[in-house]
């Protein structure tokens, strides 16, 4: 899951133009009205000539750290603007740009209306996705279960496995909660370590590779003396390639002390350290 950047948002006239959007949807009575309408309005708003559609598409693209990427699956194009909260259980959500962000299908398509929330009077964990074939009805207060990238940092949560498994964990020090909506989002809604998700893992595996050698590649570069202007350009592939999560993750090996624990005969590992011992600067891109 990518960590978006937090600073990009649409101007105030479309900001305002949502609004009215969503007013639309207030003024039915019922949650089921709600519901509707919002599932109704949005399909008809939400079209490539919607100016206001238009700029949020763009903001949202901005946001992936320059190449548009699925923020659940960062392997694909993302081409669906996703309610991080389902517009079917909080229609009072459809047209809020705090709640969108771009998403593939296959990703998109089975979170569907999956969610879970943390109830407000006792705490307790619990889904509230319709179940197959009724309709939506109103959540419960609480805290939503499902990790938000919009204003929370995936990798505070999850840790990428780089030494063979290339799947995600929850991190070891979460607290009982945390690591609930951990397991819940990575395994549960996103699928991101399921078997029939198979070619993400192995993809995940082969960006750490296709990073190791475009560093390497830097590092020779540099000993050689090449002008500045062929290693930005270096630096600026790897800043746009997929998978940002898997370089992310290798800067925080290094710079969390995780490689000099490594077993010594993960080699892959060990010349990664090396490589960012010669490169100090790769730790900030
Ligand atoms: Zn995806």
């Amino acid at each position: 899951m990518i960590a978006l950047r937090k600073d990009i948002r649409p101007s105030q006239a479309k900001l305002d133009q949502l609004e009215v959007f969503q007013a639309a949807i207030e003024e039915k009575t019922t949650f089921a009205e709600k519901s509707a309408e919002a599932k109704r309005l949005f399909s008809l708003r939400n079209t490539k000539k919607n100016p206001v559609f238009k700029e949020v598409k763009a903001c949202l693209s901005k946001m992936c750290n320059s190449t548009r990427r699925c923020v659940y699956c960062e392997d694909s194009i993302g081409d669906e603007v996703e309610h991080i909260f389902p517009k079917d259980l909080y229609p009072d959500k459809c047209f809020s740009w705090e709640n969108y962000v771009y998403a593939c299908g296959p990703c998109n398509g089975p979170k569907n209306n999956m969610f879970a929330v943390f109830k407000q009077s006792d705490g307790q964990f619990i889904e509230v996705n319709p179940t197959r074939g009724t309709s939506a009805s109103q959540p419960p207060p609480g805290e939503a279960a499902l990790i938000n990238p919009r204003i929370e940092d995936p990798l505070e949560f999850a840790i990428l496995d780089l030494s063979g498994t290339f799947k995600f964990y929850p991190l070891p020090d979460l607290d009982p909660k945390n690591k609930k909506r951990t397991e819940y989002t990575y395994d549960d809604v996103l699928r991101l370590n399921h078997e029939e998700r198979e070619p993400l893992r192995q993809a995940r595996e082969n960006a750490f590779g296709m990073f190791k050698a475009r560093l390497s590649e830097y590092v020779s570069m540099k000993t050689k003396g090449v002008h500045q202007n062929k290693l930005d350009k270096l630096i600026d592939g790897i800043k746009k390639e997929n998978h940002p999560t898997v370089w992310k993750e290798m800067q925080r090996y290094y710079n969390d002390d995780l490689l000099k624990k490594v077993d010594p005969k993960l080699e892959d590992l060990k010349e990664l350290e090396k490589l960012f011992d010669s490169a100090p600067e790769a730790l900030t891109w």
